[in-house]
C-alpha cells in the first residue's frame, strides 16, 4: 500500500498555508468518494463498447446527436446522471470549500458535471463541461433547474416554445463556454500561488495545461491521484491517494486540534 514520504504531507500543507492564490483543478476522481463513477469525460461509461444503435458514445453524446435525435442522446445523458442523482460531496469537496472562505484566492476549475464543489459551498468554480441537472431550450432562451431527471419525459420539451431541452453540457464535438475559458485565463493572468490537481487523468490540453504552465512559470504544483497521469512526471509533489483522504490529513495539519 502506498503511504506518502515521510513529510510530504506537510510539504503540501505548507504550501497549502503560504499561498494567497490557489487554482484547484478536478476531475472524476474527486467525485469517486461520493460513490459515482470515474468516467474518463462525460462518456466513459461506454468507454471502449458501442450503444445498441451501434453507435460509439462520441457519437451518441454529440452535439449532432442532440440535434438531429435528441431522444438518443438523451437516453445516454440519463444514464449518467442516474449514476449521479443522490450524490453527495465528499470530504474533498468541502475542504476545498473551507480554503476558499478562508482565502478568497482559491479557485476551482472542474470537469465535473454533478454541481458538488457548490453543492459543498465552492463559489469560485469554472464548471468547464457545464452543469448536468440545467436544462437549456435549443430553441429559445428559457432555462432551468432540475434535481434530477426522475419523472422527466425525454426528450422534455420546453413549456414556453415546445422545443427540445437539453442540459447545459459540452457535448462531444461542442465547444468549450467561452465564458469558463475567459475566466480561467484571467485567473491565470493574475496570477497563482499554487496548482493542484486532483483526481483527474488531465486528458484534456485545457486541463493539463495550467499545470504545464505552472512548472514552466516556477509555480509550486500538487497533484493528488492514486494512478499515473498526464502530469504525474511534472508536478513537485505527487501524492497517490484518494481525494478525502489526501485533502482531509491537509486539513488537520493546517487546523492542528
Ligand atoms: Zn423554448
Amino acid at each position: 500500500m502506498y503511504v506518502p514520504r515521510d513529510g510530504e504531507l506537510d510539504e503540501v500543507a505548507a504550501l497549502i498555508r503560504n499561498a494567497q492564490r490557489v487554482l484547484i483543478i478536478t476531475g472524476a476522481g474527486i467525485s469517486a468518494d461520493s460513490g459515482l463513477p470515474t468516467y474518463r469525460g462525460i462518456g466513459g461509461l461506454y468507454h471502449e463498447r458501442l450503444t445498441k444503435e451501434g453507435l460509439t458514445i462520441e457519437e451518441a453524446l454529440s452535439g449532432d446527436m442532440m440535434a438531429r435525435h435528441p431522444e438518443v442522446a438523451w437516453r445516454y445523458i440519463a444514464e449518467i446522471e442516474a449514476n449521479c442523482r443522490g450524490a453527495q460531496p465528499n470530504a474533498a469537496h468541502n475542504v476545498i470549500a473551507d480554503l476558499e472562505r478562508e482565502k478568497p484566492g482559491v479557485w476551482v476549475l472542474t470537469q465535473n458535471v454533478d454541481s458538488l464543489h457548490r453543492m459543498a459551498g465552492s463559489q469560485k468554480v469554472i464548471e468547464i463541461h457545464g452543469k448536468v441537472h440545467h436544462l437549456r431550450c435549443t430553441e429559445c432562451h428559457h432555462q432551468r433547474s432540475v434535481q434530477d431527471f426522475a419523472g422527466l419525459s425525454l426528450p422534455p420539451a420546453c413549456p414556453v416554445c415546445g422545443g427540445v431541452l437539453r442540459p447545459d453540457v459540452v457535448l462531444f464535438g461542442e465547444s468549450l463556454p467561452q465564458k469558463g475559458l475567459d475566466r480561467l485565463a484571467h485567473v491565470l493572468e493574475q496570477g497563482v500561488d499554487l496548482v493542484m490537481s486532483i483526481g483527474t487523468t488531465s486528458a484534456f490540453p485545457y486541463i493539463a495545461g495550467p499545470v504545464w504552465w505552472a512548472q514552466q512559470a516556477g509555480v509550486p504544483t500538487v497533484e493528488i491521484n492514486p494512478g499515473e497521469t498526464e502530469v504525474s512526471r511534472i508536478v513537485d509533489h505527487r501524492l497517490r491517494m484518494g481525494a478525502a483522504k489526501a485533502m482531509t490529513q491537509i486539513w488537520a495539519r493546517l487546523h492542528p486540534q
